[in-house]
């Protein structure tokens, strides 16, 4: 699917919404921000990114005094890219990382059902077709169907995966799948991970032994910690990662299930609360479905 195709609900929703919310008007008045605002909030950008941008539209139109519907739209596009975190995608293929200082590393963490396992499937898939070879290691050990699942995917794309089993010691496997990735030469390792938010305390541990163990083979991993959310969920979405970067370090994210709702606003709103770039959008249930995110697509999307 296409980033289009992919977004087409947030798409239609955002952009009919605005172009009603504008139609017959030309000027921007308090009635238009008002219907601005509650698209925003709608959409789930979150209050506090909303009053940011509805304020800094109010600025534009106080300063030009005049503001008709297209200004309104170039500007709304400016500003939202604002908040959003420029990638360049081809680094998010291209890990430079020395020879002797390979694998990269790549730690996911994120709540049950959010996506992970799929994106971890995914991401497997779109760094072995960049001609990277992989290791996946099953580290969320607490649920069989996420070791099961995660073995399936290995099968489906082509690349080996470290797993004990279920109830074995998540820091063991994550030991075992980095020395694996060091001792085949591999590319890249991704590391699934638990996700009992609710044993917080728990979590930080386990995490945190985790990075202690690959620390052995390469003492700057994980080179990134990847928090996967349910792009659908709105606010619970905002809740999770507010926990999540409590409990560690995140340095990138991925917001899964962008196809299927009118919500892609929370992608606008995380990125702005939290200053995590946004790496991948899951647009879809099969192996290619997941983009290298890229602000000005996904923007001109929303407006489509
Ligand atoms: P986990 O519990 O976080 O590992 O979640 P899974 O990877 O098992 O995914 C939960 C469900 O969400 C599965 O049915 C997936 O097919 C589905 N899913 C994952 N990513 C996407 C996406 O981007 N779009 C859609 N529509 N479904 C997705």
């Amino acid at each position: 699917e296409s980033l289009d195709q992919g977004l087409q609900k947030t798409s239609e929703s955002i952009f009919s919404k605005l172009s009603k919310a504008v139609v017959g008007k030309s000027q921007v008045d308090e009635e238009v921000l008002d219907q601005l605002e509650e698209i925003l909030i709608t959409s789930d950008v979150g209050v506090d990114t909303t009053i940011k941008v509805i304020r800094r539209i109010e600025e534009r139109v106080a300063r030009d005094k005049y503001l008709n519907s297209s200004e309104l739209d170039v500007i709304l596009r400016e500003e939202i890219a604002s908040l959003l975190e420029e990638n360049n995608t081809q680094d998010l293929l291209d890990f430079d990382i020395p020879a002797d200082r390979k694998p990269y590393v790549l730690m996911v963490v994120g709540v049950n059902g959010v996506g992970k396992t799929t994106t971890i499937g995914k991401l497997a898939n779109l760094f072995k077709n960049a001609g990277k070879s992989v290791v996946l290691g099953a580290a969320d050990t607490f649920r069989a169907a996420a070791v099961d699942q995660l073995i399936l995917w290995g099968e489906r794309v082509g690349v080996p995966v470290v797993s004990h089993g279920m109830n074995t010691d998540p820091a063991s496997v994550a030991f075992d799948a980095v020395k694996q990735g060091v001792d085949t030469g591999a590319d890249i390792v991704i590391i699934d991970t638990a996700g009992r938010l609710h044993t917080k305390v728990n979590l930080m541990n386990e995490l945190g032994k985790i990075k202690r163990v690959m620390q052995k083979f390469i003492p700057d991993a994980p080179h990134e910690i990847l928090l996967v959310l349910d792009g659908s969920t709105g606010q619970n979405a905002f809740i999770q990662a507010k926990e999540f970067t409590k409990v560690t370090e995140i340095s990138a994210l991925a917001i899964t299930k962008l196809d299927g709702t009118a919500k892609g606003g929370v992608v606008i709103g995380i990125s702005d609360q939290f200053k995590i770039p946004v790496k991948y959008i899951g647009v879809g249930e099969k192996m290619t479905d997941l983009q290298l995110f890229n602000r000005r697509e996904f923007v001109d999307s929303l407006f489509k």
